[in-house]
């Protein structure tokens, strides 16, 4: 854990910043600062991954102030424990989530949260919520500082009013677009996969994101990031091709985010 000023080349003014390490069944990072406080949301490539690919991007990874978890699959988890050990990093997640996760057990330093309950982090506020995944107790969250919110929903098979209540009025927004049914259906995954991914507790598909985004759409978005895109079912030019229609028109920046390589330093004006 690190209180130290921002280093020059991080974010700093105060000003949310996101860097999606990496995004996608294989594992999934997302850094975000506001300069003064800087955490992870998941880790779950390597520790030693995950400390590459922010290097790479000028963070430095002992400057981290906390690791926030949405739910216990190993794509989300898999580099928490050597990461904490590493960096000495209070780890922030549901009570059942914690339950789930074997590697999570030995932790020094376990934060609890209750979906609905706000938290903070140092300067950032934390509102976890309720999404519909096939895992313990999953949340998305939105982050804020300074008066701006950025939020973040991936791993969810079906959009609740609670998740657009939350994602209304963020400035810059993190959304699965995990597959597209055409691909999936007419895909190699077994039957079974196809079912769980399809059902309520699985993924969201690019359309059902792009209908996410037109309920919640407003003047003051920024940024739209598309994510957990799968590698086999879908592809980014399909996931953005949704959207861009959606926000031809807008001066939303739109991308997605890789698997296998960090975006560049998102900042909100
Ligand atoms: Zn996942
Ligand atoms: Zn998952």
């Amino acid at each position: 854990m690190n209180s130290e000023p921002t280093a020059p080349g991080e974010c700093d003014g105060g000003v949310l910043s996101v860097c999606v390490l990496g995004s996608g069944s294989r594992g999934n990072s997302i850094y975000v600062s506001d300069g003064s406080t800087s955490i992870l949301v998941d880790a779950g490539f390597s520790a030693r991954e995950i400390d590459r690919r922010m290097r790479s991007q000028g963070f430095d990874p002992a400057r981290l102030n906390a690791i926030l978890i949405t739910h216990e699959h190993t794509d989300h988890v898999r580099g928490v424990e050597r990461l904490v050990r590493r960096h000495h990093l209070p780890v922030y997640l549901t009570a059942g989530t914690h339950r789930q996760a074997a590697s999570l057990q030995c932790l020094p330093e376990i934060h609890p949260f209750v979906c609905g309950s706000e938290l903070r982090i140092n300067t950032l506020t934390v509102r976890p919520f309720s999404i519909s995944h096939d895992a313990q107790d999953p949340a998305g969250f939105t982050i804020g500082a300074n008066g701006s919110r950025i939020g973040i929903a991936t791993d969810l098979g079906h959009v609740t009013a609670l998740v657009r209540e939350h994602l209304r009025g963020c400035r810059l927004l993190i959304l699965e677009a995990n597959h597209d049914p055409e691909m999936l259906m007419g895909g190699p995954y077994p039957w079974f996969l196809k079912q769980r991914i399809r059902s309520r507790n699985g993924h969201l598909s690019n359309q059902e994101s792009c209908r996410l985004l037109e309920d919640i759409l407003h003047p003051a978005l920024e940024q739209v990031v598309l994510a957990h895109l799968s590698e086999t079912n879908n592809t980014p030019a399909k996931a953005l091709a949704e959207m861009s229609t959606l926000l031809s028109g807008t001066c939303v920046r739109l991308s997605a985010a890789s698997q296998t390589a960090p975006s560049p330093l998102l900042r909100l004006q």
